[in-house]
């Protein structure tokens, strides 16, 4: 359902993707794992076209990009077929809780006013946040914050949700409420390809783990075998620093 094929992404001389290929099937879910600085976010950004692929392919459902000839039409589809979440919730600062929600579905899905406005109060409920549509985001806590970032990405009823460390911003306390979010997400069926730090929740909610380092994927497989029985030594020295 989704494929990536030779994902290749260079900053300066350095290859930070190194010809990553990924199939994620309808209703997977994959957590990616890895140092810091191995190319965890730029998988992701590539995936979405915010930052642009220097090779590959990317295929979601029906559209099927190829970075090196990439129309604006072909992002702008990409984008309505997925949905990433920010590890600091990336909201505007002078929109409501609501409009935030209504943005995507405004601009990127050219929905009707009325009706991204009616799917944003659906969304509110859901997120558990209907009190809180006129809010600013300077005066949600960082958990109401990303509950809207989680929100806007539901909104959209994008194929893939891309997570990007969507619980590292949060103080201690705020945790709980957004993975739990994330947990009734999963528990509709969504396709979500999920960066996190957070071990004992990826083991809860993988189908799949995925370690990457230094721009490639090392090793992969069910969180049993990732987390009890990990295989490269790179994987086992990471899970020793982090556990
Ligand atoms: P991770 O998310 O795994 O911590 P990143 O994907 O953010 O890693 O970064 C991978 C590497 O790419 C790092 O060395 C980082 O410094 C570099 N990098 C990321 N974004 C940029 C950029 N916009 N310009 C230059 N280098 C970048
Ligand atoms: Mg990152």
């Amino acid at each position: 359902m989704i494929r990536i094929e030779g994902l290749t992404k260079r900053f300066g001389g350095t290859a930070v993707l190194n010809a990553i290929d990924l199939e994620i099937a309808k209703g997977e879910r994959v957590v990616v794992i890895g140092p810091s600085g191995t190319g965890k976010s730029t998988l992701l950004r590539c995936i979405n076209f915010l930052d642009r692929p220097d090779a590959g392919r990317i295929t979601v459902g029906d559209i099927s990009v190829d970075a090196t000839r990439a129309s604006r039409a072909d992002i702008l589809a990409l984008r309505r077929a997925t949905a990433f979440v920010f590890q600091n919730y990336g909201l505007f600062a002078h929109r409501t809780a609501q409009e935030n929600i209504m943005e995507a579905l405004i601009t990127v899905q050219k929905r009707p006013r009325a009706e991204a406005e009616a799917q944003a109060r659906r969304i509110l409920k859901e997120i558990g946040l209907a009190d809180k549509a006129d809010s600013y985001p300077a005066s949600l806590s960082g958990g109401q914050q990303q509950r809207v970032g989680i929100g806007r990405a539901m909104a959209i009823g994008a194929q893939l949700m891309l997570f990007d460390e969507p619980t590292s911003a949060l103080d201690p306390e705020w945790v709980g409420e957004v993975l739990d979010l994330m947990r009734s997400v999963a528990a509709q069926g969504q396709t979500m390809l999920i960066v996190t730090h957070e071990m004992r929740f990826a083991r809860e909610i993988a189908d799949r783990v995925i370690f990457m380092e230094g721009g490639r994927i090392v090793e992969q497989g069910p969180p049993a075998q990732i987390f009890d029985a990990p295989q490269d030594p790179r994987l086992q020295r990471f899970l020793a620093r982090v556990s």
